[in-house]
């Protein structure tokens, strides 16, 4: 019977060389070069790299990446761990060569580029020497593509994009835009004549592309494919994300129950209050039940697809948005007035839980996907009742009980006395 929830110890040692490296190199370069990744100061950058490389030689860059694409091949289980302990730190994504948006235009061009198109994009991004942003949401339309007006039209040896993109996150120093249009997915060269980027919002972009002509070569797979395109990036994406969601939530739980042990109220600490106590056990238990769910959908997309888990993955989705903002609010809550300043992370864990509801989908979106395929393996009952109506049931049964009956009255008269009993006890 394989139902093993252990980490082997060679792949444990990994994560405690992950969770140690982050700790005590990638936290504090991020407290003295905020955004240190994007700088282009030869000595920040020369910090940046000192730690990639022992990145690299733990052979833990890039380790979305299947093997098959050019990356360790950890599969969505062992991945899901390694976020769980790269979520705590926002730099540590950057400084594993793992962080969105990249990492999902990254497996776009992976999975669906031409040799020419990986060597020209990919191998830099691989590198961090180029940054990519991904253009999919429209003002008009949210994510619905449906609504989608973005078009590429081929004129000789061009194609000609026209039509506007919202939330187009780090669009603005980008290098190169994936933009998903109605007829395929385009790669767009930022410095393109016709990108233009609106002054707001700041960090995540309006952007207009009027008359932006790009070579044959820049439609990344096939014409009228970008849906598909798409679905490969978000797919895995949503379950890096929701492993990172937990350390978040680890971080609000861990910040919770230091306070609750060392604050004083009324007499006792404030640990010892049932009402402080019932915050504790409520966010200890949807931490613990969300995690187990998320690995349990990793494991799955290992095991099948990511198409055949979507159900579980869309769950997920709403699901960690809920947790991290029930978790942050508790810890938020018990932290007192100090938790509302921005003097521990706890008010930004707090003030990024909506965020999480609403990116990569809103929340109701993946609601209605997974009720939608979830009723696809039931069916209408017949007449009035349900299924599990209990005189139904119980009239079945007693006739499933007849031919014993008849062979033996004995038995029948002992039924007939627990119906007697049963309906007096009513
Ligand atoms: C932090 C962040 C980063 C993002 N990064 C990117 C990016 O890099 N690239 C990119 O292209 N996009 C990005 N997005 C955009 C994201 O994909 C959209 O915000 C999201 O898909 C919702 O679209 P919208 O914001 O237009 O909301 P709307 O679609 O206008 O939805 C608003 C509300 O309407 C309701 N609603 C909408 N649709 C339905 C429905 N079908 N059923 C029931 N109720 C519904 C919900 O209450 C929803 O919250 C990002 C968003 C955030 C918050």
């Amino acid at each position: 019977m394989a139902w093993d929830f252990s980490t082997d110890p060679e792949f444990q040692e990994k994560l405690d060389w992950v969770d140690q490296f982050c700790r005590e190199e990638v936290e504090p370069l991020d407290y003295v070069f905020p955004y240190a990744v994007r700088s282009k100061d030869p000595k920040i950058r020369a910090l940046v790299k000192g730690l990639q490389d022992q990145v690299k030689e733990q052979g833990l860059w890039a380790i979305f990446l299947d093997k098959d694409l050019g990356g360790p091949g950890y599969g969505q289980l062992k991945l899901g761990l390694l976020n769980e302990i790269l979520g705590r730190y926002s730099a540590a994504p950057q400084i594993f060569g793992a962080a969105a948006p990249d990492t999902g235009n990254m497996e776009m061009l992976a999975a669906y580029g031409t040799d020419e198109q990986k060597k020209r994009w990919l191998e830099p991004l691989i590198n961090q020497e180029i940054f990519s942003a991904y253009s999919m949401t429209e003002p008009q339309g949210g994510s619905d593509p449906n609504l989608f007006r973005t078009h590429a039209m081929r004129d000789g040896d061009e194609w000609v994009i026209n039509g506007e993109k919202w939330f187009t996150s780090a669009g603005r120093v980008a290098d190169i835009l994936f933009v998903m249009c109605t007829n395929g997915m385009f790669v767009v060269p930022r410095e393109t004549p016709g990108v233009e980027i609106q002054p707001e919002p700041r960090n995540h972009n309006h952007i207009i592309y009027r008359d932006v002509r790009v070579p044959l070569d820049h439609l990344l797979g096939p014409e009228n494919g970008a849906k598909v395109l798409a679905q490969r990036r978000l797919g895995g994406g949503r379950i890096h994300h929701a492993m990172r969601t937990i350390a978040q939530c680890k971080l609000a739980f861990d910040m919770m129950c230091e306070r609750a042990l060392s604050r004083e109220s009324h007499g006792k600490i404030i640990g010892e209050h049932q009402m402080v106590q019932e915050r504790i056990a409520d966010s200890y238990a949807a931490i613990r039940m969300l995690r187990l769910f998320v690995l349990e959908t990793a494991w799955k997309i290992d095991n099948s697809s990511t198409q055949e888990t979507r159900t579980d993955i869309a769950a997920v989705k709403f699901t960690m948005a809920k947790v991290l903002r029930d978790v942050s609010y508790n810890a938020l809550h018990i932290l007192g007035s100090l938790g509302t300043t921005d003097l521990t992370p706890l008010q930004a864990i707090y003030a990024a839980a909506p965020t999480m509801g609403i990116a990569d989908g809103v929340d109701e979106v993946h609601k209605a996907t997974v009720a939608r395929n979830v009723l696809k393996d039931y069916e209408p009952h017949d007449g009035y009742w349900p299924t599990e109506y209990i005189p139904a049931k119980r009239e079945a049964a007693w006739q499933k009980f007849q031919p014993k009956f008849e062979a033996d009255p004995d038995l029948r008269e002992l039924a007939e006395g627990y119906k007697k009993y049963f309906a007096n006890r009513r």
